[in-house]
Protein backbone atom coordinates (compact mmCIF):
# COMPACT_ATOMS: atom_id res chain seq x y z
CA UNK A 1 0.00 0.00 0.00
CA UNK A 2 1.29 3.58 -0.70
CA UNK A 3 1.11 6.76 1.26
CA UNK A 4 0.49 9.43 -0.98
CA UNK A 5 1.80 13.19 0.88
CA UNK A 6 2.27 14.99 -2.73
CA UNK A 7 -1.36 16.92 -2.65
CA UNK A 8 -0.20 20.03 -3.30
CA UNK A 9 1.29 18.38 -6.90
CA UNK A 10 -2.21 16.48 -7.51
CA UNK A 11 -5.07 14.90 -5.67
CA UNK A 12 -6.71 11.50 -6.21
CA UNK A 13 -10.49 11.98 -7.19
CA UNK A 14 -13.06 11.02 -5.16
CA UNK A 15 -15.03 8.17 -5.99
CA UNK A 16 -18.40 10.17 -6.25
CA UNK A 17 -16.76 12.40 -9.10
CA UNK A 18 -15.00 9.87 -10.68
CA UNK A 19 -18.83 8.31 -11.53
CA UNK A 20 -20.50 11.52 -12.67
CA UNK A 21 -17.69 12.15 -14.85
CA UNK A 22 -17.92 8.47 -16.61
CA UNK A 23 -21.88 9.17 -16.88
CA UNK A 24 -20.86 12.73 -18.40
CA UNK A 25 -18.64 11.39 -20.77
CA UNK A 26 -21.43 9.03 -22.61
CA UNK A 27 -24.66 11.29 -21.73
CA UNK A 28 -25.18 14.36 -22.32
CA UNK A 29 -22.85 14.21 -25.42
CA UNK A 30 -24.40 17.06 -27.19
CA UNK A 31 -22.39 20.37 -27.89
CA UNK A 32 -23.74 22.69 -25.20
CA UNK A 33 -23.71 25.35 -28.23
CA UNK A 34 -26.51 23.33 -29.87
CA UNK A 35 -29.84 24.16 -29.85
CA UNK A 36 -31.64 20.82 -30.43
CA UNK A 37 -32.54 18.51 -27.02
CA UNK A 38 -28.77 16.86 -27.13
CA UNK A 39 -27.23 20.29 -27.38
CA UNK A 40 -29.91 21.74 -24.43
CA UNK A 41 -28.86 19.04 -21.91
CA UNK A 42 -25.02 19.31 -22.44
CA UNK A 43 -25.83 22.91 -21.76
CA UNK A 44 -27.92 22.47 -18.30
CA UNK A 45 -25.00 19.58 -17.28
CA UNK A 46 -22.16 22.60 -17.75
CA UNK A 47 -24.96 25.11 -16.28
CA UNK A 48 -25.36 23.04 -13.53
CA UNK A 49 -21.73 22.94 -12.68
CA UNK A 50 -20.64 26.21 -12.82
CA UNK A 51 -23.57 26.99 -10.00
CA UNK A 52 -21.76 24.64 -8.22
CA UNK A 53 -18.00 25.98 -8.62
CA UNK A 54 -19.55 29.38 -7.96
CA UNK A 55 -21.20 28.44 -4.30
CA UNK A 56 -17.48 27.36 -3.59
CA UNK A 57 -16.10 31.10 -4.10
CA UNK A 58 -19.14 33.01 -2.88
CA UNK A 59 -19.54 34.35 -6.46
CA UNK A 60 -22.10 34.28 -8.88
CA UNK A 61 -22.39 31.42 -11.71
CA UNK A 62 -22.05 34.15 -14.71
CA UNK A 63 -18.70 35.05 -13.27
CA UNK A 64 -17.52 31.70 -13.94
CA UNK A 65 -15.52 31.45 -16.73
CA UNK A 66 -14.19 27.53 -17.60
CA UNK A 67 -10.55 27.00 -18.27
CA UNK A 68 -8.33 24.07 -18.44
CA UNK A 69 -7.00 24.67 -15.33
CA UNK A 70 -5.06 27.24 -13.44
CA UNK A 71 -2.23 28.23 -15.64
CA UNK A 72 -4.78 28.63 -18.27
CA UNK A 73 -6.85 31.01 -16.01
CA UNK A 74 -3.62 32.53 -15.00
CA UNK A 75 -2.93 33.43 -18.08
CA UNK A 76 -6.19 34.75 -19.19
CA UNK A 77 -6.12 37.18 -15.96
CA UNK A 78 -3.24 38.72 -16.74
CA UNK A 79 -2.86 39.02 -20.54
CA UNK A 80 -6.63 39.31 -20.88
CA UNK A 81 -6.68 41.40 -18.69
CA UNK A 82 -3.64 43.84 -18.94
CA UNK A 83 -3.92 43.52 -23.10
CA UNK A 84 -7.68 44.55 -22.33
CA UNK A 85 -9.39 48.06 -22.19
CA UNK A 86 -10.17 47.69 -18.47
CA UNK A 87 -6.36 48.19 -17.80
CA UNK A 88 -5.41 52.08 -16.56
CA UNK A 89 -1.61 51.48 -16.87
CA UNK A 90 1.25 49.14 -18.07
CA UNK A 91 2.54 48.80 -14.44
CA UNK A 92 2.03 45.22 -12.60
CA UNK A 93 2.63 44.49 -8.89
CA UNK A 94 3.57 40.74 -8.05
CA UNK A 95 5.53 38.98 -5.44
CA UNK A 96 9.21 36.69 -6.26
CA UNK A 97 7.30 33.42 -5.05
CA UNK A 98 5.26 33.23 -7.59
CA UNK A 99 3.83 29.86 -9.48
CA UNK A 100 5.52 29.71 -13.28
CA UNK A 101 2.36 30.08 -14.35
CA UNK A 102 1.71 33.73 -12.72
CA UNK A 103 5.60 34.44 -13.10
CA UNK A 104 6.27 33.61 -16.80
CA UNK A 105 3.04 35.41 -18.57
CA UNK A 106 4.39 38.38 -16.66
CA UNK A 107 8.27 37.74 -17.84
CA UNK A 108 6.91 38.03 -21.53
CA UNK A 109 4.68 40.69 -21.26
CA UNK A 110 7.96 42.66 -19.34
CA UNK A 111 9.38 41.89 -22.66
CA UNK A 112 6.79 43.56 -24.67
CA UNK A 113 7.62 46.56 -22.66
CA UNK A 114 5.26 46.08 -19.37
CA UNK A 115 6.58 47.01 -16.06
CA UNK A 116 6.65 44.47 -13.19
CA UNK A 117 7.79 45.23 -9.51
CA UNK A 118 7.99 41.71 -7.72
CA UNK A 119 8.01 42.41 -4.14
CA UNK A 120 10.62 40.07 -2.13
CA UNK A 121 8.46 37.79 0.92
CA UNK A 122 10.09 37.87 4.38
CA UNK A 123 12.08 35.04 6.02
CA UNK A 124 8.87 33.18 6.75
CA UNK A 125 7.23 33.53 3.55
CA UNK A 126 4.62 36.36 4.26
CA UNK A 127 4.34 39.44 2.17
CA UNK A 128 5.12 42.72 4.12
CA UNK A 129 1.63 45.08 3.37
CA UNK A 130 3.56 48.56 3.56
CA UNK A 131 6.03 47.11 0.93
CA UNK A 132 3.52 45.92 -0.88
CA UNK A 133 1.60 49.05 -1.01
CA UNK A 134 4.82 51.10 -1.57
CA UNK A 135 5.59 49.39 -4.67
CA UNK A 136 2.08 51.28 -6.20
CA UNK A 137 2.87 53.75 -8.56
CA UNK A 138 -0.10 55.58 -10.75
CA UNK A 139 0.95 53.23 -13.60
CA UNK A 140 -0.44 49.93 -11.99
CA UNK A 141 -3.33 48.63 -13.39
CA UNK A 142 -3.27 44.50 -11.43
CA UNK A 143 -1.81 43.10 -8.03
CA UNK A 144 -1.68 39.58 -8.47
CA UNK A 145 -0.30 37.59 -5.73
CA UNK A 146 -0.14 33.93 -4.93
CA UNK A 147 -2.59 33.05 -1.99
CA UNK A 148 -1.22 30.09 -0.79
CA UNK A 149 2.03 28.58 -1.54
CA UNK A 150 2.03 25.71 -3.54
CA UNK A 151 5.42 24.62 -1.96
CA UNK A 152 5.86 25.71 1.80
CA UNK A 153 2.02 26.19 2.39
CA UNK A 154 2.38 29.50 3.53
CA UNK A 155 -1.32 31.56 3.30
CA UNK A 156 -0.83 35.17 2.87
CA UNK A 157 -2.60 38.21 5.28
CA UNK A 158 -5.33 39.13 2.62
CA UNK A 159 -7.22 40.72 5.20
CA UNK A 160 -4.45 43.26 5.89
CA UNK A 161 -2.91 43.09 2.12
CA UNK A 162 -5.49 43.42 0.18
CA UNK A 163 -7.14 46.42 1.42
CA UNK A 164 -4.98 49.40 1.21
CA UNK A 165 -4.39 48.07 -2.52
CA UNK A 166 -8.30 48.26 -3.31
CA UNK A 167 -8.57 51.67 -1.14
CA UNK A 168 -6.23 52.86 -3.82
CA UNK A 169 -8.90 51.10 -6.95
CA UNK A 170 -6.02 48.84 -8.17
CA UNK A 171 -7.76 45.75 -10.00
CA UNK A 172 -6.50 42.49 -7.64
CA UNK A 173 -5.99 38.52 -9.00
CA UNK A 174 -4.64 35.90 -6.36
CA UNK A 175 -3.91 32.43 -7.52
CA UNK A 176 -6.14 30.52 -5.09
CA UNK A 177 -4.95 27.18 -6.39
CA UNK A 178 -4.08 26.17 -3.30
CA UNK A 179 -6.48 27.90 -1.09
CA UNK A 180 -9.45 26.50 -2.91
CA UNK A 181 -10.90 23.55 -1.23
CA UNK A 182 -9.10 24.13 1.94
CA UNK A 183 -9.85 27.14 3.30
CA UNK A 184 -12.89 28.62 3.26
CA UNK A 185 -13.17 31.59 0.37
CA UNK A 186 -15.77 34.27 -0.30
CA UNK A 187 -15.57 36.10 -3.02
CA UNK A 188 -18.44 38.75 -1.25
CA UNK A 189 -15.71 39.61 1.45
CA UNK A 190 -12.99 39.62 -0.80
CA UNK A 191 -11.93 43.22 -2.93
CA UNK A 192 -10.90 40.45 -5.63
CA UNK A 193 -11.41 41.19 -9.25
CA UNK A 194 -10.11 37.93 -10.55
CA UNK A 195 -9.56 34.75 -8.87
CA UNK A 196 -7.76 31.19 -10.43
CA UNK A 197 -8.59 27.72 -9.56
CA UNK A 198 -8.11 24.35 -10.50
CA UNK A 199 -10.01 21.12 -10.02
CA UNK A 200 -7.40 18.51 -9.35
CA UNK A 201 -6.20 20.23 -6.53
CA UNK A 202 -9.17 19.90 -4.65
CA UNK A 203 -9.99 16.15 -5.58
CA UNK A 204 -11.52 16.83 -9.18
CA UNK A 205 -10.13 15.92 -12.34
CA UNK A 206 -6.94 17.06 -13.74
CA UNK A 207 -7.54 20.21 -17.52
CA UNK A 208 -9.72 22.13 -15.88
CA UNK A 209 -10.52 25.19 -13.78
CA UNK A 210 -11.38 28.56 -13.70
CA UNK A 211 -11.49 31.69 -13.77
CA UNK A 212 -13.36 33.69 -11.94
CA UNK A 213 -14.27 37.48 -12.99
CA UNK A 214 -15.84 39.45 -10.74
CA UNK A 215 -18.44 42.80 -11.52
CA UNK A 216 -18.22 42.21 -15.44
CA UNK A 217 -14.84 43.19 -15.68
CA UNK A 218 -13.75 43.26 -19.28
CA UNK A 219 -10.79 40.51 -20.71
CA UNK A 220 -9.71 40.38 -23.72
CA UNK A 221 -10.16 36.40 -24.27
CA UNK A 222 -6.73 34.11 -24.23
CA UNK A 223 -8.13 31.25 -26.34
CA UNK A 224 -9.97 32.97 -29.10
CA UNK A 225 -12.43 31.09 -31.44
CA UNK A 226 -15.83 30.97 -30.30
CA UNK A 227 -18.85 32.58 -28.09
CA UNK A 228 -18.37 29.59 -25.49
CA UNK A 229 -17.75 31.38 -21.68
CA UNK A 230 -19.23 34.87 -22.69
CA UNK A 231 -16.46 35.11 -24.77
CA UNK A 232 -13.92 35.03 -22.68
CA UNK A 233 -12.83 31.34 -23.76
CA UNK A 234 -13.45 29.85 -27.04
CA UNK A 235 -13.57 26.04 -27.69
CA UNK A 236 -16.28 23.11 -27.17
CA UNK A 237 -16.37 23.01 -23.25
CA UNK A 238 -14.84 20.10 -21.29
CA UNK A 239 -18.52 18.66 -20.24
CA UNK A 240 -17.40 15.74 -18.22
CA UNK A 241 -14.40 17.83 -17.00
CA UNK A 242 -16.33 20.80 -15.78
CA UNK A 243 -19.50 18.37 -14.74
CA UNK A 244 -16.39 16.56 -12.43
CA UNK A 245 -14.93 19.94 -11.42
CA UNK A 246 -18.62 21.18 -10.23
CA UNK A 247 -19.11 18.29 -8.00
CA UNK A 248 -15.54 18.14 -6.74
CA UNK A 249 -16.33 21.97 -5.62
CA UNK A 250 -19.52 20.71 -3.69
CA UNK A 251 -18.06 18.29 -1.95
CA UNK A 252 -15.03 20.32 -1.14
CA UNK A 253 -17.34 23.01 0.25
CA UNK A 254 -19.38 20.30 2.23
CA UNK A 255 -16.69 18.85 4.34
CA UNK A 256 -14.18 21.58 4.14
CA UNK A 257 -13.96 22.52 7.98
CA UNK A 258 -13.39 19.11 9.47
CA UNK A 259 -11.19 17.94 6.84
CA UNK A 260 -9.26 20.68 6.90
CA UNK A 261 -9.10 20.42 11.14
CA UNK A 262 -8.40 16.04 10.17
CA UNK A 263 -5.46 17.70 8.14
CA UNK A 264 -4.25 19.84 10.95
CA UNK A 265 -4.18 17.50 13.28
CA UNK A 266 -2.17 15.18 11.08
CA UNK A 267 0.30 17.60 9.70
CA UNK A 268 0.78 18.63 13.31
CA UNK A 269 1.30 15.01 14.46
CA UNK A 270 3.83 14.57 11.33
CA UNK A 271 5.97 17.57 12.09
CA UNK A 272 5.98 16.61 16.20
CA UNK A 273 7.17 13.38 15.37
CA UNK A 274 9.78 14.60 12.95
CA UNK A 275 10.89 17.13 15.84
CA UNK A 276 11.04 14.69 18.41
CA UNK A 277 12.89 11.55 16.49
CA UNK A 278 15.06 13.82 14.66
CA UNK A 279 17.30 16.37 14.91
CA UNK A 280 18.45 19.50 13.01
CA UNK A 281 15.19 19.86 11.34
CA UNK A 282 13.50 23.10 11.06
CA UNK A 283 9.97 23.82 9.40
CA UNK A 284 9.86 26.48 6.39
CA UNK A 285 7.36 28.99 6.28
CA UNK A 286 5.37 30.93 9.11
CA UNK A 287 3.89 27.90 11.32
CA UNK A 288 0.78 30.17 12.02
CA UNK A 289 -0.36 30.90 8.69
CA UNK A 290 0.15 27.39 6.43
CA UNK A 291 -2.37 25.50 4.49
CA UNK A 292 -4.03 23.08 6.79
CA UNK A 293 -2.86 20.12 4.96
CA UNK A 294 1.25 21.54 4.28
CA UNK A 295 4.25 20.85 5.94
CA UNK A 296 7.74 21.78 4.38
CA UNK A 297 10.86 20.76 6.51
CA UNK A 298 14.46 21.35 6.26
CA UNK A 299 16.63 18.23 6.79
CA UNK A 300 19.56 19.84 7.68
CA UNK A 301 22.73 18.06 5.89
CA UNK A 302 20.52 15.91 3.86
CA UNK A 303 20.03 15.97 -0.05
CA UNK A 304 15.98 16.56 -0.53
CA UNK A 305 16.05 15.07 -3.71
CA UNK A 306 18.13 11.61 -2.56
CA UNK A 307 15.36 11.64 0.28
CA UNK A 308 12.56 11.90 -1.38
CA UNK A 309 13.83 8.84 -3.85
CA UNK A 310 14.37 6.41 -0.90
CA UNK A 311 10.92 7.27 0.53
CA UNK A 312 9.35 6.25 -2.89
CA UNK A 313 11.09 3.34 -2.72
CA UNK A 314 9.68 2.64 0.78
CA UNK A 315 6.06 3.45 -0.87
CA UNK A 316 5.85 7.24 -0.17
CA UNK A 317 5.46 9.84 -2.52
CA UNK A 318 6.55 13.14 -1.36
CA UNK A 319 8.03 16.48 -2.82
CA UNK A 320 11.08 18.13 -3.33
CA UNK A 321 9.87 21.66 -4.56
CA UNK A 322 7.47 21.83 -6.93
CA UNK A 323 5.91 19.17 -8.93
CA UNK A 324 6.85 20.35 -12.29
CA UNK A 325 10.43 21.58 -10.80
CA UNK A 326 11.58 18.32 -9.63
CA UNK A 327 14.06 16.28 -11.72
CA UNK A 328 15.75 19.46 -12.01
CA UNK A 329 18.66 19.39 -9.17
CA UNK A 330 17.76 23.22 -8.98
CA UNK A 331 16.76 24.30 -5.57
CA UNK A 332 13.42 25.59 -4.65
CA UNK A 333 13.46 29.19 -5.73
CA UNK A 334 10.56 29.94 -2.88
CA UNK A 335 13.09 28.96 -0.51
CA UNK A 336 15.94 30.78 -1.94
CA UNK A 337 13.73 33.89 -2.06
CA UNK A 338 12.98 33.40 2.10
CA UNK A 339 17.00 34.02 2.34
CA UNK A 340 18.02 29.89 2.52
CA UNK A 341 21.10 29.08 1.13
CA UNK A 342 20.66 26.40 -1.64
CA UNK A 343 21.90 23.49 0.81
CA UNK A 344 19.58 24.63 3.10
CA UNK A 345 16.26 24.11 0.04
CA UNK A 346 18.19 21.14 -1.21
CA UNK A 347 17.66 19.83 1.86
CA UNK A 348 14.18 20.34 2.29
CA UNK A 349 10.79 18.49 1.65
CA UNK A 350 7.52 19.24 0.89
CA UNK A 351 4.85 16.91 2.75
CA UNK A 352 1.15 17.87 1.85
CA UNK A 353 -1.64 15.62 3.20
CA UNK A 354 -5.44 14.97 1.93
CA UNK A 355 -8.42 13.20 1.77
CA UNK A 356 -7.29 9.29 2.38
CA UNK A 357 -4.25 9.77 4.93
CA UNK A 358 -5.00 9.17 8.19
CA UNK A 359 -2.91 8.13 11.67
CA UNK A 360 -1.53 5.14 10.72
CA UNK A 361 -0.60 6.18 7.57
CA UNK A 362 1.57 9.30 9.20
CA UNK A 363 2.81 7.33 12.04
CA UNK A 364 4.41 4.71 9.32
CA UNK A 365 5.89 7.80 7.90
CA UNK A 366 7.10 8.66 11.02
CA UNK A 367 8.81 5.13 11.74
CA UNK A 368 11.21 4.89 8.69
CA UNK A 369 12.14 8.76 8.35
CA UNK A 370 14.76 8.82 11.22
CA UNK A 371 16.59 5.54 9.48
CA UNK A 372 16.39 7.27 6.09
CA UNK A 373 17.35 10.83 6.94
CA UNK A 374 20.42 9.29 8.44
CA UNK A 375 21.15 7.81 5.40
CA UNK A 376 20.74 10.48 3.45
CA UNK A 377 22.64 12.55 5.88
CA UNK A 378 25.81 10.46 5.43
CA UNK A 379 25.69 9.92 1.28
CA UNK A 380 25.97 13.59 1.34
CA UNK A 381 28.28 14.12 3.88
CA UNK A 382 31.68 15.59 2.65
N1 LIG B 1 -1.01 27.85 -9.36
C1 LIG B 1 -0.61 27.12 -8.32
C2 LIG B 1 -0.36 27.78 -7.00
C3 LIG B 1 -0.43 25.74 -8.45
O1 LIG B 1 -0.02 25.02 -7.40
C4 LIG B 1 -0.67 25.15 -9.70
C5 LIG B 1 -0.47 23.65 -9.91
N2 LIG B 1 0.82 23.21 -9.60
C6 LIG B 1 -1.09 25.95 -10.77
C7 LIG B 1 -1.25 27.29 -10.55
C8 LIG B 1 -1.37 25.38 -12.13
O2 LIG B 1 -2.54 24.61 -12.12
P1 LIG B 1 -2.87 23.59 -13.31
O3 LIG B 1 -2.10 22.37 -13.00
O4 LIG B 1 -4.37 23.38 -13.18
O5 LIG B 1 -2.53 24.26 -14.58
Amino acid sequence: MRIYLDHNATTPLREAVAEAMAAALRQPFGNPSSIHAEGAAARAAVERARGQVARLFGASPAEVVFTAGASEANNLALQGFLRGPAARGRHVVTSTVEHPSVAEPLAALEREGWQVTRVPVCGDGLLDPARLEAALTPETALVSLLWANNETGVVQPLDRLLPPLAARGRVLHLDATQAAGKLPIDLRRLPVQLLSASAHKLNGPKGVGCLVVRGGLALEPWVRGGPQERRRRGGTENVAGIVGFGLACELAAADLEERSAACARLRDRLWDGIAGKISRVRRNGAPEALLPNTLNVEFEGADGEALLQALDLEGIAVSAGAACASGSLEPSHVLLEMGRSREQARGSLRFSLGLGVDEAQVDAVLGLLPRLVARAREAAAP
